[in-house]
């Protein structure tokens, strides 16, 4: 009979933005060695928000608190926190190798998030970073003053545009469709406001500007065409990428990316368990990110 290979770990989790974090913590607090990796911006897409709203207990936190306390807790519950990139996963008969970071593990939590999706039009890819940000929190201190645009129309959209409301001049908001995707009271704060400003059914054609960002084009649906919109910055939020790319080529995903999972959110690869903005249906939220941990943690740990 073929003896179990020794694994470095029981447990390997892949990325330490909220999903990961709890999930590494719970897994260890099973008993289970268990080891995390990140490949730089510790924390992920929640790190960088200024107050983390709706999830229970945690009002008016800032995203980068939660992250302290949450590798904190990692920290003190033993998890092996390893920072690095992961660049190859591979699957070998029942366990799985990270050739590049020397460990293996009978189970792999795959917890990379996902990227925020860009606008892909002319001029966003040359001012990134000269007045297109995807991060209002970092940046919207330089457009103190100033008009700025907002593209977008769910959660995190109405949050930064509801934090550049207090430093710029006007913040206009840019949807696509013909109302909001973001939570009621997103939405009554920001009408609420004398400076924030809305278009609906409209899309962003083209970003102007040589050394910083000038103006926006717009097509409006129901309008008479084209229209220049002068701003200082532009700031899209029109949702997410999961980056699932580790994952084998054949494993089951969604159209976006994101990777199918059962109850236990393990994929169809024996073993890889995928969590957080990384899978098929995430439900947008740190609340959802951190339920899918407690469940592949202890689905991992009933089945070894
Ligand atoms: C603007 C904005 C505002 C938001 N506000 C709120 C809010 O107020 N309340 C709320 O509940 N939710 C909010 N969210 C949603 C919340 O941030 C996400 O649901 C949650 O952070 C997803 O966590 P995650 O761990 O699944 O993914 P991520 O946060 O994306 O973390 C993934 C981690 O994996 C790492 N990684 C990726 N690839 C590799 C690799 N190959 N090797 C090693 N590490 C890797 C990344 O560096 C990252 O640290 C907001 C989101 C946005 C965009």
């Amino acid at each position: 009979m073929p003896r179990a290979p020794r694994t470095s770990h029981q447990v390997i989790v892949i990325g330490a933005g909220v999903a990961g974090m709890a999930a590494a913590t719970e897994a260890a607090r099973c008993g289970l060695k268990t080891a995390l990796f990140d490949d730089g911006l510790l924390g992920g897409l929640i790190t960088n928000v200024g107050a983390v709203h709706g999830h229970p207990g945690l009002n008016q936190t800032t995203g980068a608190d939660l992250v302290n306390t949450m590798l904190g807790e990692a920290l003190e519950a033993e998890v092996d926190y390893q920072p690095g990139a992961v660049t190859e996963l591979v699957a070998l008969n029942d366990y799985w190798s990270l050739p590049g970071n020397g460990v293996t593990a009978r189970r792999v939590i795959l917890a990379t998030g996902a990227g925020l999706r860009t606008l892909g039009v002319p001029g966003e890819a040359q001012l990134t970073g000269r007045g297109v940000s995807q991060c209002a929190f970092c940046d919207g201190g330089l457009y103190r003053g100033k008009d700025v645009a907002v593209v977008g129309g769910g959660d995190g959209a109405f949050q930064e545009a509801l934090h550049l409301a207090q430093l710029c001049a006007n913040v206009t908001m840019i949807l696509r469709g013909r109302k909001p995707r973001a939570r009621p009271t997103f939405v009554r704060a920001a009408a609420d406001l004398g400076n924030m400003h809305f278009r609906w059914l409209t899309e962003v054609r083209e970003i102007v500007g040589d050394e910083g960002v000038d103006a926006v084009r717009l097509f409006e649906q129901d309008g008479d065409g084209e229209e220049m919109l002068p701003i200082a910055a532009i700031f899209p939020f029109i949702g997410l990428v999961p980056r699932t790319a580790l994952a084998p080529a054949h494993a089951e995903r969604d159209n976006e990316g994101g990777l199918i999972v059962d109850a236990d959110m393990q994929t169809d690869q024996p073993g890889l368990y995928a969590i957080g903005a990384a899978r098929a249906g995430h439900g947008g939220q740190v609340a959802h990110a951190i339920a899918d941990a407690k469940r592949a943690a202890q689905g991992a740990w009933r089945s070894i």
